[in-house]
């Protein structure tokens, strides 16, 4: 796969009982690879989705264990909260050099953090507001103009705290338009951990994972 030629779809607030499984018949439908942002306490409540999705070819990595906003935590506990976060992932089989913290607000400490840890922050390049409850076909009309080599799609597999939806039919949705849209294109789907070059770490607009 050319790493020029690759987009990469992203999961957040996962694992959900409902929605993840979803996601993953959308994506295996589709023959496409994506990563999962999660929530280290979802985890263990719900390992099983997340055996399946890295037997399905997809990455598994670290949103967090509390989701709070980096600018709301000093340098301490944003290391407590991802070590633990690792350590429970770890537990799980998934070891993960990825990260993508809460709302992707990167602060200095978050920086530091993942120096320290070892960790590749990963922001993103355009995000699909699915959190809204849009319908899938506006949200890819939105997405397209950043459907390029190297794009990073913000999706969400659950409902997170400032959601304004009830579910993520719409997000399960728009996974078959996207990867058609890319492939059109000439592109492909990758994990993160695939993708050469540098990733996004700081976000395009307003801060919007909920
Ligand atoms: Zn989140």
């Amino acid at each position: 796969m050319s790493p020029t030629g690759s987009i990469a779809l992203t999961f957040d607030d996962g694992p959900d009982p409902v929605w993840t499984p979803r996601v993953l018949d959308a994506l295996a439908a589709s023959d496409a690879r994506a990563t999962f942002f999660v929530l280290a306490p979802l985890a263990v409540r719900h390992p099983e989705i997340l055996r399946r999705a890295r037997d399905e070819g997809h990455e598994v990595a670290l949103h967090c264990n509390r989701h709070v906003r980096h600018d709301r935590m000093n340098a301490e506990e944003i290391l407590s909260d991802a070590t633990d976060g690792l350590r429970i992932l770890g537990r799980l089989g998934h070891d993960t050099k990825a990260w993508r913290v809460p709302w992707g607000v990167v602060t200095p400490d978050t920086e530091a953090v993942a120096g320290e840890l070892g960790l590749r922050l990963v922001g993103w390049t355009v995000d699909s507001e699915d959190w809204r409850g849009d319908p899938a076909a506006g949200m890819i009309g939105r997405l397209s103009p950043g459907i390029g080599a190297g794009a990073v799609v913000l999706m969400h597999d659950g409902v997170g705290p400032g959601a304004s939806r009830d579910g993520c039919g719409e997000t399960v949705g728009l996974v078959a338009p996207l990867v058609s849209m890319a492939a059109a294109r000439g592109l492909k789907t990758a994990k993160i951990c695939d993708l050469r070059g540098p990733l996004p770490v700081r976000n395009p607009g307003k801060v919007a994972c909920v």
